[in-house]
């Protein structure tokens, strides 16, 4: 069941809030996020790849609002973490450092010493050169750094180019084409300020079909069981995260042939496994509410100009992204197509584009569906605009999470020079 859904009285709500009474005591835009939803579908996940014997560690870059970060810590949820910002998160939040993995290409110096003085789980690194860097930092610390080592397979993803990591003409991961990632895993292996942690693959993201998750696990399978052979330590397969969520419905992912996949590749093969899910866990666990200001008739279009933009939801102009979008009260009759947007000034500055719409009215809520990840994060102040504020609701209760910045405390982070 989605977890926003209409109420008796035809209106849009969340665990028993209606997200008119929200609009009104809280003001828009503003992130919603279902607690119950979180929880539920994080508990589903875990449990579709329990039998396959698995540490799950949330994604943080889909969505790093502390209050969802402690929710998902007091699961057992470790943390996939891309920078040493996320790190500081996943901390704060009560995520044990030994819980969390660093992904990423380009981890600094700073970041590396950051997770090692933490007492990081995991490394994943991803080049020769970033291999050296950790060993040189743990070397000066005198401690073994865990690295894994994040390796491309080159499969095709079937998503979004935007969000396609899979490939070899991408920037993530060493090859196993040629002998470049079994020679660096055996560096890893044989470097004196490193335990080896193990093997890493991530190929994409909104990925639809498990195909191309089969493909990528079987070669990280028989990549990880030759250098076993080998005789070299490899305790972790982290198989990423990727997987794909309803956009046109909202219901929440059913993980069932996730689960059934990774057991039946990874039975009995004696790794530990590791998962990475973010957005499967998120996206339908929120919206962006918004409000109508104006009802524009264009020459040819109408356009309904609302007060959340393409700073507060980036989605639909960088990945072409559809998301649902309702009225929050019970729709009236319908008067055809329009394109929802945003006050910014860019044509791309657009939420939805020739959507069949109900009447609607300066002051209308409406609810932009399934923004609960890659939302809020990427959210930014491009107009001078304040980023929508988000609120957590947990058994019918709401929680504030973040409030949204006012205009002063934007100008306050900035200085002039005195000319
Ligand atoms: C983004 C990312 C994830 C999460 O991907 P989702 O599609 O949100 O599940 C997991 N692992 C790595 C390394 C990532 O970069």
């Amino acid at each position: 069941m989605p977890a926003f859904i209409r109420d008796a009285n035809g209106v849009l709500s969340v665990s028993g809030v209606s997200l008119a009474d929200i609009a009104a005591q809280y003001g828009s835009p503003l992130y919603v996020y279902s607690g119950d939803g979180i929880r539920n579908d994080y508990r589903r996940f875990a449990g579709a790849v329990g039998p396959a014997g698995g540490r799950v560690h949330f994604a943080l870059k889909a969505n790093s609002a502390l209050g969802v970060i402690a929710l998902l810590a007091h699961e057992g949820a470790g943390a996939d973490i891309v920078s040493g910002g996320e790190l500081a998160r996943a901390l704060a939040a009560g995520i044990p450092a030994s819980k969390i993995v660093f992904s990423g290409v380009g981890k600094a110096a700073d970041e590396i010493a950051a997770a090692l003085d933490a007492g990081i789980g995991q490394i994943n690194a991803e080049s020769p050169q970033e291999v050296e860097a950790i060993s040189q930092i743990a070397a000066s610390r005198g401690i073994k750094a865990p690295v894994a080592l994040r390796v491309n397979v080159d499969v095709t993803p079937q998503t979004h180019a935007k969000i396609s990591t899979g490939q070899r003409s991408t920037k993530f991961g060493v090859s196993t084409a040629q002998n470049e990632a079994a020679n660096l895993y055996r560096q890893i292996a044989a470097d004196p300020h490193i335990s080896a942690a193990g093997l890493a693959v991530h190929i994409g993201s909104q990925i639809t079909s498990l195909d191309p998750f089969e493909q990528a696990y079987r070669a990280l399978l028989d990549f990880g069981t030759a250098l076993r052979a080998e005789g070299l330590d490899v305790p972790v397969l982290d198989l990423g995260g990727g997987i794909g969520v309803d956009y046109e419905a909202g219901e929440a992912c059913d993980f069932t042939d996730y689960g059934a996949l990774v057991s039946r590749l990874f039975a009995d093969s004696g790794f530990i496994l590791g998962f990475e899910p973010g957005r499967s866990i998120m996206a339908n666990n929120g919206v962006l509410l918004t409000r109508v200001i104006y009802v524009k008739d264009g020459d040819n279009k109408r356009f309904v100009i609302v007060d959340a933009a393409m700073n507060d939801l980036l989605r639909p102009t960088l990945y072409e992204a559809h998301h649902a979008i309702q009225t929050v009260q019970s729709p009236g009759p319908g008067i055809g197509p329009a394109d929802i947007v945003g006050p910014v000034c860019e044509t791309g500055d657009y939420l939805g584009q020739g959507r069949d719409m109900p009447q609607l009215g300066a002051g209308d809520a409406l609810a932009v569906l399934s923004a609960g990840a890659y939302g809020a994060v990427m959210a930014s102040s491009y107009n001078t605009r304040p980023p929508a504020g988000e609120l957590l609701v947990m058994d019918g209760t709401c929680h504030v999470l973040r409030r949204q910045r006012t205009v002063a405390e934007l100008l306050a982070e900035e200085t002039v020079p005195d000319f």
